[in-house]
């Protein structure tokens, strides 16, 4: 049976908790009025996002990089046979892949966790899960920017942003808001890449190396972490780039890619070869975080201790 989450949402503004009071809502404590579209609450800070509410009312919303479900891929024929065919290369499993699942520990210790995504609106997750996006994804309670959060505070027991953190302009003030929407002893679990090139155009502003991404999460105790993909998967997305980036023109970028996917196909084989030594965290493709909240962040000095690779 699928439990779907309560959202505690809040002002994305002042933090002030908002009654489902119909469709459109108000807010108590600045006035603020924030709509809905099609049932799905629009709840943006516009002073500090690059999200508009105007762009949803009007059907222009953020779609993601093609669009959630394949509602924006409008092609037919052999143009949709080529479209399908490499995105199945593209996406095809890495063997031996980690199987280190989060939502194990989270629910161990705390089965009624009510958990927060943010930055997926098509993740399925067991138990009391709270879905948000930017885009007008599938399973979303809401739209939100995750640098102003429209829940209250301590209101989750966990919060996952899988490949989110390379999206937003300022992580830092992403992973405050997370810290503040979560209840006290709280979990945290994100994926962010390393060394992964740009996707989503203009939606990609950073990377973290494995220490980088320990220390963005500093007022979090760490309870697993490591990579996500390893030397050989960031060859790969390097290498495929190598191939579009000998031109710029439509077609033959096309030719390219399918020549570069197919190249790569077998070099998915690398990393479980390759992913067994501390130096292969020097080129990870992407790192994992599971923490706990803790009452004060750990002084960057003790953070180096945290370092891996070679
Ligand atoms: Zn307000």
């Amino acid at each position: 049976m699928e439990v779907s989450g309560m959202p505690h949402l809040a002002c994305p503004v002042c933090h002030a908790p908002l009654a489902d009071a119909g469709l459109e809502r108000g807010c108590p404590g600045c006035s603020r009025r924030y709509p809905a579209v099609g049932g799905v609450p629009v709840l943006l800070n516009e002073a500090n996002s690059v999200f508009r509410t105007a762009d949803y009312l009007e059907g222009q919303g953020y779609e993601g990089a093609s669009g959630y479900d394949g509602s924006a891929d409008r092609t037919g024929g052999l143009r949709r046979l080529y479209r399908h065919f490499a995105q199945g290369l593209s996406e095809a499993p890495v063997p031996g892949g980690s199987a280190f699942d989060p939502m194990d520990i989270i629910l161990a210790e705390r089965p009624e966790a009510e958990v927060l995504v943010i930055g997926s609106g098509e993740r399925e997750l067991p138990g009391r899960v709270t879905y948000t996006d930017v885009a007008m994804a599938r399973n979303i309670a809401c739209i939100c920017d995750a640098h102003d959060l429209p829940f209250e505070d301590a209101s989750y027991d966990a919060v996952f942003a899988e490949a989110v953190l390379e999206h937003v302009c300022d992580p830092q003030r992403v992973v405050a808001e997370i810290i503040r929407v979560l209840k006290p002893g709280g979990f945290v679990y994100a994926v962010t890449p390393f060394l992964q090139p740009v996707h989503m155009g203009a939606h990609d502003f950073t990377r973290f190396t494995y220490l980088g991404h320990r220390r963005l999460f500093r007022q979090f105790d760490d309870l697993g972490s490591g990579m996500m993909g390893g030397p050989g998967y960031s060859a790969i997305h390097l290498l495929r780039n190598l191939f579009t980036g000998i031109t710029d023109r439509h077609r033959p970028r096309s030719v390219l890619r399918l020549m570069a996917l197919l190249l790569t196909w077998p070099m998915r084989y690398l990393d479980p070869l390759l992913s067994r030594t501390e130096a292969s965290y020097n080129a990870a493709c992407a790192c994992y975080f599971l923490g706990r909240k803790r009452e004060a962040p750990i002084p960057d000095r003790e953070i180096l201790a945290f370092f891996r690779g070679h």
